[in-house]
């Protein structure tokens, strides 16, 4: 094609590329997903259908980048694809993966949301929106140790919201007041106060909040104890 004369301005742009023979990590999160769970009522502290929506999504980006893509882990409002270190998928450049892997995510999402909220239509005005980011990692033992971080928080996290919520609608405290309650407590303390004050064993809480959702390239969505089955889930990587 012919170049004109202004084709110069291409020459602004910046193709950072993430550095070859590494992992890559694509984590999206969901933009302000307090206030989009709050808007489409979801349950507190996990709403079931909009976790599963998740995992639909997840498993429809990794089933597309299948070839790449290791795994998907996902909690809450994010999750995270994890590539091969061999991948030379866009040439590695972070702005075509990273912004690919969120707007696919994306419109899985919009596309998916009527078959897990089909009496809440989306509003023109809270749509949902996800940031994305790529981070390479440069062998398997801080890939395995990014996916232990990932489910270590979902653990803390399930913990603390799960007690904090029953405190709330359970027991009739406050927020402040289940907020003090559970400030400088260990996570035994917490699991105690969840049984003697509300009776509820926090061992038979649903494993997809407790444990996060993992998704295999086959497209199973598995919620499993990822440290213990970490070298497991990489090998051959
Ligand atoms: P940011 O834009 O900075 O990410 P955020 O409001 O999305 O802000 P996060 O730290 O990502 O903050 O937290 C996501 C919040 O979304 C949770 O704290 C929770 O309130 C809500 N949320 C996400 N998924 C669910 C779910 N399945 N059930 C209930 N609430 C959820
Ligand atoms: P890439 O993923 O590299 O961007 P691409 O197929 O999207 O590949 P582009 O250079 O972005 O390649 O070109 C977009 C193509 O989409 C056009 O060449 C044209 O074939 C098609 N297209 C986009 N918009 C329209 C439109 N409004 N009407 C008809 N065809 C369109
Ligand atoms: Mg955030
Ligand atoms: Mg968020
Ligand atoms: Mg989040
Ligand atoms: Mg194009």
């Amino acid at each position: 094609m012919a170049k004109s004369r202004f084709e110069y301005v291409r020459d602004f742009e910046q193709r950072d590329v993430l550095i070859p023979e590494t992992y890559i990590v694509v984590r999206i999160d969901g933009k302000k997903f307090h206030e989009f769970s709050n808007y489409y009522k979801f349950e507190k502290p996990n709403d079931m259908r909009a976790l599963k929506l998740m995992n639909a999504c997840a498993k429809n980006v990794l089933l597309q980048y299948r070839s790449e893509v290791i795994l998907a882990y996902g909690e809450s409002d994010e999750y995270s694809f994890i590539l091969r270190s061999d991948t030379t998928l866009y040439n590695r450049r972070i702005d075509k993966i990273s912004s690919l892997f969120v707007s696919l995510f994306t419109s899985q999402y919009v596309m998916l949301w009527s078959k897990f909220f089909p009496n809440d239509p989306l509003d023109v005005k809270h749509l949902p929106f996800f940031d994305s980011r790529c981070v390479s990692y440069p062998n398997l033992k801080c890939i395995k140790d990014y996916l232990s971080w990932r489910f270590v928080d979902t653990h803390i996290n399930n913990l603390y919201n799960t007690v904090f919520w029953q405190l709330v609608q359970k027991c009739g405290l406050t927020t402040r007041e289940a907020e003090n309650k559970l400030s400088g407590t260990v996570s035994s303390e917490k699991q105690e106060i969840l049984f003697s004050e509300c009776g509820i064993n926090y061992n038979n809480e649903p494993e997809m909040f407790k444990k996060g959702s993992l998704v295999t390239r086959k497209g199973e969505i598995l919620h499993i104890d990822v440290i213990k089955k970490i070298d497991e889930l990489f090998e051959g990587y």
